[in-house]
């Protein structure tokens, strides 16, 4: 009784320090629709950064042709095409194809990479080319999706300023990777043009916005977290150049990096790479302040992510990421939860545990994600602050774009994102709000880019 005790009193204080109240998520809400101001204002006025993505025409379903996308932002990358009909037929047919790269690519040269990109976009290429002929003499146009940091100055250039995630080739940083990739396409003799170069959350935007005029932003809740969004040219005082025509231009806000004195760094609270850990040290200081788990041997609930993320790269990809595991445990509705010990003997070598223990990790689980939801929605809710479309005075519709595994395979993620952003708009703006799946617009988003941009 006295360890139950014990571990109720962890649970508590977890609960009562996680709690996000609807009016701190305002204060969370105004402070990032702040921080967007003070970016625009001036480079590095935020550490939000607010990045011009140089992308001022977004898709507006009436392109055609055929056109190329690349996406590669984790383990895998994707080469796809479509074949787009016009403002009637839309997307008359896609084919894409998902590769993964070999472990050692990730950290030997820039030219053996990008050798091995454009080889397999060559190949891919030269397989689906019957059926489908390319106007005389016209370059195929090709869109690349790069999530990692770059610095633009052209919607079709940009350098690289430091990879994320497994990769670690020195050779590539501050050097444009769109030329990188050119000369490799030259190489292999392809005879293509990169019309753009984008992220996932701005190829999000794209993607949702080919289909329905009113998407304003895209975001992205998946191993990171970052937003893209539609802001009028005017309104962006650091930018030097000329106004495009269209009066838009998409900014890629980096907002992982957002931090306000009502919490710490954003991306750590709200993404499929940390509320797994998160979860292991809340298991972990349950263990060693109650003992609820028996006499176990602590040393996997010891385990940091990251220390067998560095020493293998290909385990990082199951053993890093617990968030998946977090997701089956919280999902579990086995009466017995059943789910949440075998995940607890499998993952963590925790044996012999009592229904009640269950529960209580099922409700860790649930504290942690549903934090992360409630702040994932106050994010949305800021851009929204932004543009004024908060429920001010003009009730135009808005959709906000949403892709990435989190939000996609954590049904009580989703839902509690869903619902606490209708709890900070209010009933009345929530009708002229949309959340919507952008299901694999990171991929097809830079296709469609290269077709606005080409037109
Ligand atoms: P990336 O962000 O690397 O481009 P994804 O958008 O596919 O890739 O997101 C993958 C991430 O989503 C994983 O790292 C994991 O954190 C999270 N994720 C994937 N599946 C699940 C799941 N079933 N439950 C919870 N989170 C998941
Ligand atoms: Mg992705």
């Amino acid at each position: 009784v006295e360890v139950e005790v014990e571990a109720e009193k962890v649970v508590a204080e977890l609960r009562e320090r996680c709690a996000t109240p609807a009016s701190l998520l305002r204060d969370v809400a105004a402070a990032m629709a702040g921080e967007m101001g003070a970016g625009l204002e001036k480079e590095g006025g935020s550490r939000v950064k607010m990045l011009l993505s140089y992308v001022d025409k977004l898709p507006t379903g009436r392109e055609d042709g055929l056109f190329y996308g690349l996406d590669l932002g984790g383990t895998n990358f994707r080469v796809l095409k479509v074949h787009l009909g016009g403002s009637k037929k839309h997307v008359v047919n896609s084919e894409s194809r998902e590769v993964s790269i070999p472990p050692h690519l990730m950290s030997g040269t820039s030219s053996e990479l990008f050798g091995f990109i454009a080889g397999e976009l060559g190949k891919f290429v030269a397989e689906e080319e019957e059926g489908t002929d390319m106007p005389n003499g016209k370059k195929k146009e090709l869109g690349f999706t790069f999530s990692f940091p770059v610095r633009q100055r052209s919607v079709a250039s940009g350098t690289l300023v430091k990879w994320t995630k497994a990769f670690s080739i020195d050779d590539a940083v501050g050097e444009d990777v769109v030329a990188e990739l050119q000369t490799a396409m030259v190489k292999q003799g392809l005879d293509m043009h990169v019309a753009a170069l984008i992220n996932d959350a701005v190829g999000t935007l794209a993607g949702a916005r080919y289909y329905d005029e009113d998407v304003v932003a895209g975001v992205i809740f998946g191993t990171g977290t970052n937003a893209a969004y539609v802001e009028k040219a005017n309104a962006i005082p650091k930018w030097e150049g000329e106004l495009p025509n269209s009066g838009d231009m998409v900014i890629n806000m980096e907002w992982g990096n957002f931090y306000s004195s009502h919490l710490p760094i954003y991306e750590k609270l709200t993404s499929g790479m940390y509320l797994g850990e998160i979860v292991r040290r809340v298991l972990l200081k349950l263990s060693l302040q109650s003992g609820i788990f028996g006499s176990i041997d602590n040393s996997k609930l010891k385990t940091r992510f990251h220390l067998r993320f560095k020493a293998d790269p290909k385990i990082s990809v199951n053993v890093a990421n617990r968030t998946p595991h977090i997701s089956a445990m919280h999902h579990d509705e086995t009466p017995d939860l059943k789910i949440v010990a075998e995940k607890l003997h499998q993952i963590l070598e925790i044996t012999h545990t009592s229904l009640e223990i269950r529960k209580m990790v099922v409700e860790i689980c649930d504290i942690v994600a549903r934090r992360a939801a409630r702040l994932a929605a106050a994010g949305v809710a800021g851009i929204l602050m932004k543009l004024g479309r908060n429920g001010g005075i003009n009730n135009q519709r808005s959709v906000i774009a949403i892709d990435g595994g989190l939000f996609e395979h954590y049904t009580k993620f989703r839902e509690c994102l869903e619902s606490t952003l209708g709890e900070l708009l209010g009933e009345e703006a929530s009708k002229s709000v949309a959340v919507k799946h952008a299901n694999d617009g990171s991929g097809i988003g830079a296709a469609l880019i290269a077709a606005s941009q080409s037109r």
